[in-house]
């Protein structure tokens, strides 16, 4: 059958890698700071170069089977080592980012801990939705607990949420959306007197914390060396620099660690073991996060978590000069949340204009009685005095065009839509009546008034309308 997609001859790879580079010139650039979301650069192109050439050097080396390739052990138990020493001990396991961590810290806390029944995580409202995935994966229950007023988990309400099918409390150090911190050994205190396992998320935060604190500042106590606290995860994708897919999750104990594997004799093939949820896998991520850690080293390190966090303090410094915004909570590593509390000023319209200029801000949508806000994940190479002009350049045209105008009735008229009557492309047909064109050749994306229409929605109305403009996007 002719196809569209593959051409019947191989093209040549001069054309395809042009084709490669028009591509990416659509997307948000990966360097430089102006994008205070996704990306990490270290602003030392050797680190990122070299990190390429070894994630190459390990490219076509296969994960599945560690006894063909002893390489992929002797890296994985440096990396392992890297991070267990900083972090409190324990072993773990390499995985390919922060959803797989948590997915075996949550599998591993569901096999160690029978109950009767379905088993329940229990999560901060500021938790990552990686655990409610992992539970909606493993057929666990999410009991919800509200957050304090300065974001943080609430330890008596924990303690109250805990019921004999309770298999694991989640801690986030930091959580993402504030960059707050929550009192972790208080919440692995309440675990351990319920027996009951304590996961510490460190995704973002734990390749930061600890240099932050070698470099004297104060950083509360999160790791595994706190009582009670029995997992881990750490991202080396975030504050590690290195590629994506590279995250580490610790485990206390090692008989726990196990209890994340998986182990299959029951069919006719060659015998699997896996520690992740993935089985063929390529080594190229594992390479260069190795290379990356060694070339950046302890002290490079502890230069990058300043600079990130000098650059950090530098934006909420200067936040409380632009009328109209201000800083949600007290961030514990480079992460700052920008809300605005005067109605006529939208954040949403300011993302929007900072687009327009060249800077990508990341929208937050209102949860649980916290305002939609903008989120800054910062690094040092972030120009702080262009990002904040930037910032109050964007405030000031935002407040002038005033909040985004969204068709009366529409949030209603999408909550109450049969969703399931219609396909991928009325789908498509009804976003572009909103301004929404998915065809790719829009321009800059107006994402103001989509961003207010999913913010007027519960998040159940919102999870339905995503996941209709994922299968729309993609078709
Ligand atoms: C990024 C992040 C995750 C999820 O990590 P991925 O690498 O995107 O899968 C989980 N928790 C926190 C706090 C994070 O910042």
């Amino acid at each position: 059958m002719p196809s569209d997609h593959l051409p019947e001859t191989g093209r040549p790879a001069a054309e395809l890698l042009a084709e490669l580079a028009r591509l990416r010139a659509a997307d948000l650039p990966v360097r430089g700071g102006q994008v205070t979301a996704y990306v990490y650069d270290t602003g030392r192109e050797a680190v990122h170069d070299l990190a390429a050439t070894a994630f190459a050097e390990m490219l076509e080396v296969n994960c599945l089977d560690p006894t063909a390739f002893p390489s992929i052990v002797a890296l994985e138990r440096q990396i392992v080592g890297a991070v267990a020493d900083r972090l409190g001990g324990g072993s773990g396991v390499f995985t390919s980012g922060g959803t797989e961590s948590i997915m075996l810290a949550v599998k591993a806390a569901r096999d160690a801990h029978p109950v009767d029944g379905r088993g329940e995580i229990v999560l901060p409202a500021t938790a990552h939705p990686a655990f409610h995935k992992a539970a909606h994966y493993l057929g666990l229950e999410v009991v919800h607990v509200p957050v304090d007023a300065s974001f943080r988990a609430d330890p008596a309400a924990t303690a109250a949420a805990l019921t004999p099918r309770t298999v694991l409390v989640v801690a986030s150090a930091p959580s993402y959306p504030h960059g707050v911190m929550d009192p972790v050994p208080e919440i692995a205190a309440v675990a351990a007197s319920a027996g009951v396992r304590c996961h510490v998320d460190a995704c973002v935060g734990g390749w930061v914390l600890p240099w932050l604190r070698e470099a004297g500042r104060d950083v509360p106590p999160f790791d595994l060396s706190v009582p009670g606290v029995t997992s881990l995860s750490c991202d080396l994708h975030k504050y590690g620099y290195a590629p994506k897919g590279a995250s580490v999750v610790l485990f206390a104990d090692e008989s726990l660690r196990r209890h994340a594997y998986f182990a299959s004799a029951g069919w006719p093939g060659y015998t699997v073991i896996n520690a992740g949820v993935q089985s063929s896998r390529s080594a190229g991520p594992l390479g260069a996060a190795w290379a990356t850690l060694n070339a950046v080293g302890a002290q490079g390190y502890r230069d990058l978590a300043v600079g990130a966090m000098e650059t950090a303090e530098r934006l909420i410094a200067g936040v409380a000069e632009i009328p109209g915004l201000r800083v949600l909570g007290e961030p514990a590593v480079p992460l700052v949340a920008v809300a605005s509390d005067d109605p006529a000023l939208d954040v949403f319209a300011i993302a929007d204009q900072a687009r327009a200029r060249g800077w990508f801000f990341q929208p937050q949508l209102s949860y649980q009685g916290i305002p939609p806000n903008l989120h800054f994940t910062l690094t040092g190479v972030s120009d702080i005095g262009a990002l904040l002009a930037a910032l109050a350049d964007s405030a000031k045209a935002a407040r002038a065009a005033g909040p985004p105008a969204v068709p009366p009735g529409l949030a209603e008229a999408l909550a109450a839509l049969d969703l399931d009557a219609l396909d991928d492309a009325d789908f498509a047909a009804l976003l572009a009546s909103v301004g929404v064109d998915l065809s790719g050749g829009g321009g800059e994306p107006e994402m103001a008034t989509v961003n207010t229409v999913l913010n007027a929605l519960p998040p159940a109305t919102r999870e339905d309308l995503l996941i209709r403009f994922l299968s729309a996007l993609y078709a």
